[in-house]
């Protein structure tokens, strides 16, 4: 059977949190550079039917395609190293797959014929993985199985993987991640914990072509060989992955080690021209040689898990490179800031970002964060939850409404400021109430937005269930803060700012979901060229 997509998958062995999502970016912004389109899927093995559901302290922060999808946040990696958007295809969970099969069950698809984890569960693998593979959209699909092979959950992945190795069995083959501890006592890198993973992998009746190998040291020719001879692959398709300095190295490391020839080479694909990878170099010198630095407070109520704000620290860092300045990102709890900490919390930064989040915890701690880069004149950058607490605080110390609230916290607050759209109240199911994905927005010409856009019409990612309250509009905008983004069909307050300040900026959607390392965010560059502005005052 032939097929003129070609399929990588990516497995990982010994242990998680290998890289799997950095090097399946990494190969494919190199595939991309040599004239090749590719796109990576991300299947995770869990049961939730997508991450939207998950606390961001399980898994880090929920990913949101323009399509609306809440994805693992490895998506926001693929779009940042290749600048091209993914979709709800992209992340399949074991959920979703079960889900399917389940509903086809019911609606009597299978004829009265039993259903079972093999053909069915596969099969439905099998589907999802060839979606993106359909209409010759892409040249290669790079699949990425999150998790550990040994897993009971990953195993109908990997037999999935095994039948497609046979039925396009020269348009597939498998990269299989592992690690190379160094002992120390010992002095040695030792090779045995690959073997073995190789060894789980050959039980399911999967032989991998290529093995990236993790490790903190070099890879000398002989453990090479010894790899190679041990694992049946080839010398050449033992490739040294060490650890990096920024992630966006990885991509120039496996160059150096040719991760993307070899793969070229086992699916049988021309190399056409070595990679252009100019821009992709100029952005890492600029990263390495900024000639300023600022200094951010980003406030958050997940700041133990960085992860959980994933998107926003790669949104700085692209942002910062646009201005040729190292971002220093001071990471601080929401819960522990109050009235009387705050000045000695906050004092010495450029710039202030409160984040996203849901619910009422570290609430009034983020509410401080916003007064105090409101009357000291701090640049302020505030993103959905962020810009909800920038409107309630105004409203509190500008309007005078001391009780003004989100009914997301305050059902039966006197200001609801903050609130649910009329049609939104009636759906009750968590997961289903929320504005997601992709929105229109009109931007008011001479505003600060609309300076950093430099177009009045933009599209931005959403992902919350409460909206400004348009009743108090006319008593925000004569007070000074100022709706400057509308969405142009439904009227809601997309950008809010206030006027005498020198970068004082709400986005009720999340701009950190677009930041890609060519595309840095305009908000960003803007936010952080008010910080480097602020900095030299
Ligand atoms: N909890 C808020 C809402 O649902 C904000 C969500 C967010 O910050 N992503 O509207």
């Amino acid at each position: 059977m032939s097929n003129s997509t070609k399929y990588v998958f990516v497995t990982g062995g010994v242990t998680s949190s290998l890289g799997k999502g950095i090097i399946s970016a990494s190969l494919a912004k190199l595939l991309q550079a040599r004239g090749y389109t590719a796109t990576i899927q991300k299947l995770d093995p869990y049961i939730n039917i997508d991450p939207g559901t998950l606390n961001p302290y399980e898994h880090g922060e929920c990913f949101v395609t323009d399509d609306g999808a809440e994805t693992d946040l490895d998506l926001g990696h693929y779009e940042r190293f290749l600048n091209v958007p993914t979709s709800q295809a992209n992340n399949v969970t074991t959920g979703r797959i079960y889900q399917s099969v389940i509903e086809k069950e019911r609606r009597g698809e299978f004829l009265g014929k039993t259903v079972q984890v093999i053909p069915h569960i596969t099969d439905e693998i099998k589907d999802r993985i060839q979606l993106l593979g359909k209409n010759n959209q892409y040249d290669i699909v790079i699949t990425e199985i999150g998790g550990t092979v040994g897993d009971i959950e990953s195993l109908p992945y990997v037999e999935a993987v095994r039948q497609m190795m046979w039925e396009f069995e020269n348009d597939c083959i498998v990269v299989h991640l592992t690690l190379v501890p160094y002992l120390a006592a010992a002095g040695e890198l030792k090779t045995k914990p690959t073997q073995h993973s190789v060894k789980q992998l050959l039980e399911l009746g999967v032989q991998p072509d290529i093995l990236c190998c993790r490790t903190e040291h070099e890879l000398d020719l002989s453990l090479r060989k010894k790899i190679a001879k041990f694992c049946n692959v080839s010398m050449n398709a033992v490739i040294e992955s060490r650890d990096a300095q920024s992630i966006y190295d990885v991509p120039i490391l496996m160059q150096a080690e040719e991760l993307d020839k070899v793969v070229l080479e086992k699916l049988g694909l021309s190399s056409k021209s070595s990679p252009n990878l100019e821009n992709w170099k100029s952005f890492l010198e600029r990263l390495k040689n900024p000639k300023r630095e600022v200094n951010i407070g980003l406030v958050g109520k997940y700041v133990e898990l960085k992860d959980s704000y994933k998107s926003i620290s790669e949104a700085f860092i692209h942002a910062g490179v646009s201005n040729e300045a190292r971002v220093n990102v001071k990471w601080i709890h929401s819960e522990k800031l109050n009235s009387t900490n705050i000045d000695a919390e906050l004092s010495g930064l450029d710039g202030i970002l409160v984040a996203p989040g849901f619910g009422s915890r570290g609430i009034s701690g983020k509410i401080e964060a916003v007064r105090y880069a409101r009357v000291n004149k701090v640049p302020f950058f505030g993103i959905c939850l962020g810009m909800q607490c920038a409107v309630i605080e105004f409203a509190r110390h500008v309007l005078g409404y001391t009780d003004a609230h989100t009914t997301e916290i305050a059902e039966d607050s006197k200001y609801p400021v903050i609130s649910m759209m009329e049609e939104q109240k009636n759906i009750s199911n968590m997961g289903g109430t929320m504005r997601l994905g992709a929105y229109r927005c009109q931007l008011k010409p001479g505003s600060k937005a609309f300076e950093a856009y430099n177009t009045e019409k933009i599209s931005e990612r959403h992902r919350h269930r409460y909206e400004f309250n348009n009743e108090y509009l006319k008593d925000f905008e004569a007070a000074g803060l100022v709706p400057v983004g509308k969405n142009p069909e439904t009227g809601l307050v997309e950008i809010v700012e206030i006027k005498d300040h020198p970068w004082f900026v709400g986005a009720q959607f999340h701009p950190e979901y677009k930041s890609t390392v060519a595309n840095p965010h305009p908000l960003f560059v803007a936010f952080i060229k008010a910080a480097i502005d602020h900095n030299t005052l």
